[in-house]
């Protein structure tokens, strides 16, 4: 095969060898490509213009390897709806480390792949809906300028996977900063040996966090800025209504980037209860409760490396409840901070919290679209009588701060999308695709790439559901 640019350099392999294991993907019978990702080949560094469709086809199946690969599947453990279960990746294999010519780390990996020795009942397989699902939102994430692993390529694989019915397998190529989660940490605590949790600590950190890697006391520091760039992410991701669906530990990345994105979906109308996810049953990971997961989630991190956090455990403790207990109040500031630039508030004025209270109860009461109402804000077209009281005390508001309303709509315009992956334009993009009509998902990853500016092609992406989409139900991809 021609080269493409892969320059692998796999340091994770460096780890303890009880942390991965080493496989191969499975062969695949009929491969062909179905989406390749142009713009992140390019910025990988990567070129794939001398390969024909199906050198493509095997190199995005795993029936032919890239050069300096290193197939792994990683170990890790996490907490499932609140109970600690040891995972690993069941259908995903680490291909290996790409660094890109600007000297950047990725890991390159292969979600649907086949057995690994993580798999448990599982058939290591994925269907074709599910892992295009993972790449338009993945993709939609990155467009909306937030923190998430990437998408590559999907190819199908020829092969049924059998599920409530049977479905086309396909595997997708996904790009990560790392696949570190806090079930990686949590799997090597469970071990009670300091030395590979010191080792997957520091590891981290050179990775990840290179900047405190000088620094004498290195746990604490690291579990503030795991903590800092989770609360980042979830501000982002209830800044545009994003629900992951299933916040489990071994689904939330140390890199701080989204990860995992099964039966994750976009909320329309605004209510902090929305559940997608079908085996969600208690709400556990509803849109509201998203912040409150992520500092749990933190906690079971602060547990894992808790040995570390000092050498007196009373004191490592204190350590501990004092950083996971002052996740709050940071993250309130910043919430505050997101909706005062979504409202378009430069200055700071005392009504302000109480204004966006005022919008976020009017929304919920009449089920208004989360992402519309804040562009007909916008473009100062309010239409029905639920907001007209809130409109005037906006404008006012406005007005107060004295600013040009230039530079209030540039704000405004960076932080509220005007489109993202509707569920129905989504469901109907998968639905094609399952019959091998590839043009409706073409056309809504063309329509989400520019998500902060209202153009002619995104016209029929804007619209919230119909009404009968209101019971829409996610799946997990399994
Ligand atoms: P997820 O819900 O995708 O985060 O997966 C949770 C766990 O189940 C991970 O350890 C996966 O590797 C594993 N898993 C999911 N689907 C399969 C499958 N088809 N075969 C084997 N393992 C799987
Ligand atoms: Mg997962």
């Amino acid at each position: 095969m021609r080269p493409v640019g892969f320059n692998f350099n796999n340091s994770y392999t460096s780890l303890t060898q009880f942390m991965m294991a080493k496989v191969l993907p499975t062969k695949v019978k009929d491969p062909k490509l179905v989406l390749l990702n142009h713009d992140l080949a390019k910025q990988l560094g990567l070129d794939f213009s001398s390969l024909n469709d199906s050198q493509l086809a095997q190199l995005f199946t795993g029936n032919t390897l890239p050069e300096g690969s290193e197939p792994i599947a990683q170990a890790y453990a996490g907490h499932q709806f609140g109970h600690l279960v040891i995972l690993g990746d069941g259908r995903a294999i680490v291909l290996g480390e790409h660094i890109t010519p600007d000297k950047k780390r990725y890991d390159i990996q292969f979600k649907g792949s086949g057995r690994t020795p993580y798999s448990r009942g599982g058939d290591g397989k994925a269907a074709l809906g599910p892992m295009l699902r993972e790449y338009i939102i993945s993709e939609a994430m990155y467009n909306l300028n937030i923190r998430t692993t990437r998408s590559l390529a999907v190819a199908t694989t020829g092969e049924n996977v059998m599920r409530d019915t049977v479905l086309l397998g396909a595997i997708l190529t996904r790009v990560a900063e790392s696949h570190i989660r806090v079930g990686t940490f949590e799997y090597v605590a469970i071990k009670k040996d300091l030395q590979i949790l010191k080792k997957l600590l520091q590891y981290s950190i050179e990775r990840h966090y290179p900047e405190i890697k000088d620094l004498d006391k290195q746990a604490p520091e690291f579990l503030k800025l795991v903590m800092e760039r989770q609360i980042d992410l979830i501000i982002d991701w209830m800044r545009v209504g994003f629900i992951h669906g299933v916040m489990n530990t071994d689904n939330m990345a140390i890199s701080g980037e989204s990860i995992d994105f099964g039966p994750c979906a976009f909320m329309d109308h605004y209510d902090p209860k929305t559940v997608f996810s079908s085996i969600d049953h208690q709400g556990r990971y509803a849109f509201g409760n998203q912040p409150t997961i992520a500092q749990w989630n933190l906690a079971r991190l602060a547990d894992a490396i808790l040995p570390l956090l000092d050498e007196d455990q009373n004191k490592a403790m204190e350590v501990g409840e004092e950083i996971i207990h002052s996740f709050k109040e940071k993250y309130e500031k910043k919430f505050h901070q997101m909706m005062k630039r979504k409202l378009g508030f430069i200055t700071d004025e005392a009504e302000d919290a109480v204004l966006i209270q005022e919008l976020l109860d009017i929304m919920e009461k009449n089920k208004l679209d989360y992402i519309n109402t804040f562009r007909d804000l916008m473009n100062e077209k309010i239409a029905g009588e639920n907001l007209k009281d809130f409109y005037n005390k906006w404008t006012q508001r406005i007005n107060k701060q004295n600013r040009e309303k230039r530079e209030v709509l540039d704000l405004m315009r960076k932080n509220n999308p005007v489109v993202i992956p509707r569920n129905h334009k989504v469901e109907q993009s998968l639905k094609e695709a399952n019959e091998k009509n590839f043009l409706s998902i073409n056309n809504l990853l063309n329509a989400l790439k520019d998500p902060y500016t209202e153009h002619s092609d995104i016209i029929l992406y804007q619209q919230a559901a119909p009404e009968s989409d209101k019971k829409y139900k996610t799946f997990c991809g399994t």
